[in-house]
């Protein structure tokens, strides 16, 4: 990271922000992806970047991916690829995005590799699932992100069930208007409770993304009743301690782990997640400036 140009403030956030990043290099990833499948976890590699609109940026993102699927394979991992569709394209038109996605997934799926596209804010939601849909049909091992603050994920999770879809169910990073999005805690909590009811019920193969003690133990209450095929998947460097005791207990878990140079968006939305986060960045940047 080209930390001799930053602010000081970009300073004191990096400090906080290397526990969620691997780290700058495609070899970080690797190394924390191994560290990852040591501790009894399945590895989903992100790279970090979004809302590319210039083709040669776009094209050198599916040339990284297309490395580190091949990475992936030689290194043994065991996991998968995350991907933004504005990181391959989806900021300059579907076509785009679906064509680049079509490559990595072709290339994942020969390494034995579950590809997930990631869900960004609410104006790119019809083009995703509109992609997702496209690509589903012809490959199998692909997942798909729905958000909880969203008022729309009812319905949309209502149409990935009827097609099989293999589903993430997330609270939503993104802020969003309260015409779209219930804005309160207590509303998006509800929701994803109210969502993975459905999800037990009439779904399989899905992922319970969230590091919300609440939110886990109750989908191990679930799971007692439906009998699913399902894993939690948390971020890198957040509730490190839980982890190890959900797979004991013998569930599935996968860690998301994003590496590279384009830390910052990434960071501020983990940054802005949780206050005593931001306190910590109050605190650090006081410090820094008394040295
Ligand atoms: C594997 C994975 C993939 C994701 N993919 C997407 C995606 O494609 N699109 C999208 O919009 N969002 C995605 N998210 C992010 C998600 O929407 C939430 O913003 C994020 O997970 C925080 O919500 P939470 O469920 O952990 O609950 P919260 O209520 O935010 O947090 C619950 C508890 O977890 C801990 N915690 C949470 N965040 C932090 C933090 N930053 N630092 C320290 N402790 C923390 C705290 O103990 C907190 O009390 C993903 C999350 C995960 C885990």
């Amino acid at each position: 990271m080209k930390r001799q140009e930053s602010t000081l403030i970009e300073k004191v956030l990096f400090k906080i922000a290397r526990q969620w990043i691997a780290g700058d290099t495609m070899e970080d990833a690797l190394e924390s992806a191994r560290q990852a499948n040591a501790h009894g976890m399945n590895a989903i590699l992100n790279k970090l970047g979004e809302h590319m609109t210039s083709k040669a940026q776009v094209d050198q993102t599916v040339s990284d991916y297309l490395t580190l699927v091949s990475n992936l394979r030689r290194s043994k991992i065991t996991g998968g690829l995350s991907i933004k569709p504005t990181q391959v394209g989806l900021a300059i038109s579907t076509i785009e995005c679906t064509s680049n996605l079509d490559v990595i997934i072709e290339k994942a799926l020969q390494s034995q590799s579950f590809v997930w596209i990631d869900m960004e804010s609410s104006e790119y939601t019809d083009a995703t699932f509109e992609i997702y849909q496209n690509l589903f049909e012809k490959y199998e091992r692909l997942g798909i992100v729905i958000q909880a603050n969203l008022k729309r994920t009812g319905n949309d999770l209502d149409m990935l069930l009827k097609k099989g879809a293999k589903i993430r169910l997330v609270k939503g990073a993104y802020h969003e208007n309260s015409e779209n999005a219930y804005r309160t805690r207590h509303a998006v909590d509800e929701n994803y409770i109210k969502l993975m009811n459905v999800l037990f019920k009439q779904g399989n193969e899905f992922a319970i993304a969230t590091h919300d003690s609440k939110i886990i133990d109750t989908a191990i209450e679930l799971a007692k009743k439906h009998e699913r095929k399902f894993e939690f998947q948390m971020l890198k460097g957040i509730r490190d301690e839980i982890k190890p005791i959900l797979v004991k207990s013998g569930f599935a878990v996968s860690e998301y782990i994003p590496y590279g140079t384009n830390w910052l968006p990434y960071s501020i939305r983990r940054l802005k997640e949780r206050k005593r986060n931001i306190l910590l960045l109050g605190s650090s940047f006081i410090h820094a400036h008394r040295v």
